[in-house]
């Protein structure tokens, strides 16, 4: 392969380094070799890149300010699709969205479009950005967005820049949503999600954090008592999963969502510094193959944990996480037990002390059309480790949907929201992220609060005639 064919390497912290400290484990591009990998692009006329893009960024476009060196433009071109690139370039799962559809890929390895996306994105930040708040009439109609994940910020940025009055409520004490408190700092800095959330801030949108709605008001509370005239509801994914295996009420099993959470957000890893506690262990057991499970090993061994292991049912070809992550997560020395299928957490005195597993082998594709795990009979064994961290998916919180009469949920719970707009069966209540699709990515939660907003937006002026 002739190396203009090969996308650019990105830097990396050396793994074993890496795998001590909280630092991003990528460094980003510098200018050189931005400048070369933009010029790798073709700047197809049909850009078929954009089409695997869930919010349509006009790539071709932004690169070719790259080319340029005009960074003013490429990060307006950027944002006038994406609000939130910086968080995009390093967290979307690129290889499965716009890089997939790129023509380079077909011969080659496709344009690093997300590690251009992120050069731009940082070169704003680290060039100072101006963020002008739009003109708000002193009766501007008020929206209520409920979650300050990457939904709800999306959704309220728009339709703050349409001249809306937003006031965002969340339930958590920092607003992010899983870009805080989930995906740790070693690969989307805490800085960055926040100094997103500062330019919203100035676009005039009111946060109001350690508000839950469901208990601190109801849906029908603002619309009925606190002049809100619409609501976009993108409270995310965030209730754990468990196996529902014996021993997993034992000390020592977390759901992933505590685990990260308890050091991501409320900084665990600094006790006794800080008042939250983590017991890390000596060996650590995670259950699921997805970019969760992932974080949760990368996250023990950095905590100290001797070992770290992923235990998952299927074989690599089936893990749902991105193949960089799972790459990294090698290179620090997460071990992998593939087609290992956990039966019971073992414990003693209330501890954990094992995971009683069985070895698996792959038969016929199941629903999902991936090929189903079949138990090898008498190949039981358990593992010995100290901690377990369940990372095998969350379904959503029930507190709206329990306390806003007529809004309708699917089997799973999840809100039903309409795909082009989020309406719910409420009038003037919307819906989209996590909340709607399940856990799925941050570009499609995005995606939701930007049609959301446009929905929102038509919504009030019809009311307003
Ligand atoms: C550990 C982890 C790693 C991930 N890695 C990736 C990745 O690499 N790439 C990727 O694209 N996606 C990844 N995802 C998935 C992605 O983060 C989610 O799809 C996305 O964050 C969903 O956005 P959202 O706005 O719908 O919900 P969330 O980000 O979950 O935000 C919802 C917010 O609503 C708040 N809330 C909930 N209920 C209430 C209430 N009643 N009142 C007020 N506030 C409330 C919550 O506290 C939260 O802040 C990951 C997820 C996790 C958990
Ligand atoms: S498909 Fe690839 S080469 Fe063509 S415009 Fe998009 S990024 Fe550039």
């Amino acid at each position: 392969m002739s190396p203009v064919m090969k996308k650019h390497a990105m830097p990396e912290q050396d793994p074993k380094v890496r795998a001590k400290n909280f630092n991003e484990v990528t460094l980003g591009y510098g200018e050189d070799t931005a400048l070369a990998e933009a010029q790798r692009c073709l700047h197809c006329k049909t850009a078929p890149c954009r089409q695997g893009c869930p919010v349509e960024v006009n790539i071709p476009e932004f690169i070719q300010h790259i080319k340029d060196g005009q960074m003013d433009e490429a990060i307006k071109s950027l944002k006038s699709y994406n609000s939130l690139p910086a968080v995009c370039g390093r967290v979307c799962p690129q290889e499965e969205q716009c890089e997939k559809h790129c023509v380079l890929a077909k011969k080659g390895e496709s344009v690093g479009i997300g590690r251009l996306e992120r050069y731009a994105a940082d070169y704003a930040r680290e060039h100072g950005e101006t963020v002008t708040a739009p003109q708000r009439a002193a009766n501007a109609q008020k929206v209520a967005v409920i979650g300050a994940g990457p939904a709800g910020l999306t959704a309220a940025g728009d339709l703050a820049k349409l001249g809306y009055a937003v006031t965002i409520f969340e339930a958590l004490h920092a607003p992010g949503g899983v870009l805080m408190y989930g995906i740790p700092e070693f690969r989307l800095p805490k800085a960055i999600v926040q100094q997103e959330i500062s330019n919203l801030k100035k676009l005039g949108v009111v946060i109001e954090v350690n508000a839950i709605i469901g208990r601190t008001y109801t849906i029908d509370e603002l619309l009925d008592e606190e002049g809100f005239e619409a609501v976009f509801i993108g409270t995310g994914a965030g209730l754990p999963h468990f196996l529902q295996i014996p021993g997993e009420n034992l000390n020592g099993v977390y759901s992933a969502n505590e685990f990260l959470t308890r050091c991501n957000l409320m900084k665990a890893y600094q006790f006794p510094k800080a008042a939250t506690p983590i017991k890390v262990g000596h060996k650590v057991a995670v259950v699921g193959g997805g970019n969760v499970a992932m974080d949760a090993a990368r996250t023990a061994l950095r905590l100290g944990a001797e070992e770290s292991y992923i235990v998952y049912r299927r074989s690599e070809t089936e893990m749902p996480a991105r193949l960089e992550e799972v790459h990294h997560a090698k290179e620090e020395g997460v071990q992998f037990r593939l087609l290992t299928n956990p039966l019971e957490v073992v414990g003693k005195d209330s501890w954990v002390t094992g995971l009683r597993c069985m070895k698996m082998e792959l038969g016929e594709p199941d629903a999902s059309g991936r090929r189903r795990p079949v138990e090898i009979a008498g190949s039981e064994f358990t593992l010995d480790v100290d901690v377990v961290i369940m990372a095998i998916g969350q379904g959503p919180n029930p507190l709206i949907q329990s306390t806003t009469k007529g809004l309708d949920t699917n089997k799973r719970g999840n809100i039903i929201a309409d795909e082009e707009t989020g309406q719910t069966s409420r009038p003037g209540i919307f819906a989209g992220g996590d909340i709607v699709t399940g856990a799925a990515t941050v570009i499609l939660a995005m995606g939701a609060g930007k049609k959301s907003a446009a929905a929102i937006d038509k919504y009030l002026q019809e009311k307003r005639q």
